[in-house]
């Protein structure tokens, strides 16, 4: 992964606390712990029959269904909070289980997708304002920085695909693929970044230049391989010991 860490999938929950147990890899002192947020599914529950149940009532009555978790939908309307009939329920188990039964009544649950993260201040996708390192602020309506978007009399333009609309529309071909990221990630289960690589990998690749591939190289975004940045390594000490030479 990206910070360094090992992912590892287990099979079973024998493995998983055998490798919970684990505080060396050969030679090197290592820890292991689970992950925060794979070994934790979320899906939706829509349903009328429940409208009057509260979110920890949930939480208790579906315990025994591993539902640890849960969180009503609502909608804001002229300033007015309105539940739905759609709840959100985190259950302790990596695979999302098909129902739930509650009393008599069974309910389908599915996949809940979460839509994608952004930056209300540099406006990129992938992390919150308190997370952001971009410097100036842009104004979700046109990309420009130094105003707000209220008093902001600029054409619509996106910061994300340069496209003419404002940066929260749900037309943006950014935000569908950011979107899609998110989908394959919560039905395969498996880590954002795995999840951007798969649905990179399959979209088709306009701009496939020298210099473009070379920008791919230089984005530090793209994280090198362990391997890659070894050989990098190397070439480093090379070079300088080259000019030592060359003195
Ligand atoms: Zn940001
Ligand atoms: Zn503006
Ligand atoms: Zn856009």
């Amino acid at each position: 992964m990206k910070s360094g860490d090992l992912l590892v999938e287990s099979s079973s929950l024998q493995q998983s606390e055998q490798l919970l147990s684990i505080t060396k890899f050969g030679d090197i002192p290592i820890t292991v712990s689970a992950h925060a947020s794979l070994n934790y599914t979320r899906g939706v529950m829509s349903s009328d029959e429940f409208l009057m149940v509260s979110d920890s009532e949930f939480i208790s009555e579906l315990e025994a269904q591993k539902v640890i978790a849960a969180r009503r939908i609502t909608l804001k309307r002229d300033g007015q909070i309105i539940p739905t009939r759609h709840v959100i329920l985190t259950f302790d188990t990596p695979v999302l289980p098909k129902k739930i039964t509650a009393g008599y009544i069974s309910c389908d649950i599915r996949p809940y997708i979460p839509n994608p993260v952004r930056c209300f201040k540099c406006q990129r996708f992938g992390h919150i304002k308190t997370a952001c390192r971009g410097s100036s602020a842009l104004c979700p309506r046109c990309s420009e920085p130094g105003h707000e978007e209220t008093i902001c009399q600029n054409p619509e333009k996106c910061f994300n695909c340069k496209g003419n609309h404002a940066l929260y529309s749900i037309t943006c071909p950014k935000w569908k693929l950011e979107k899609e990221i998110q989908s394959v990630k919560v039905t395969r289960n498996i880590s954002i970044q795995e999840a951007r690589k798969i649905v990179h990998d399959r979209t088709p690749k306009t701009n496939h230049s020298y210099s473009a591939a070379l920008k791919t190289i230089k984005n530090p975004d793209t994280p090198l391989e362990p391997i890659q940045t070894r050989q990098f390594q190397n070439l480093l000490l090379l070079q300088q010991k080259m000019k030592k030479l060359l003195r």
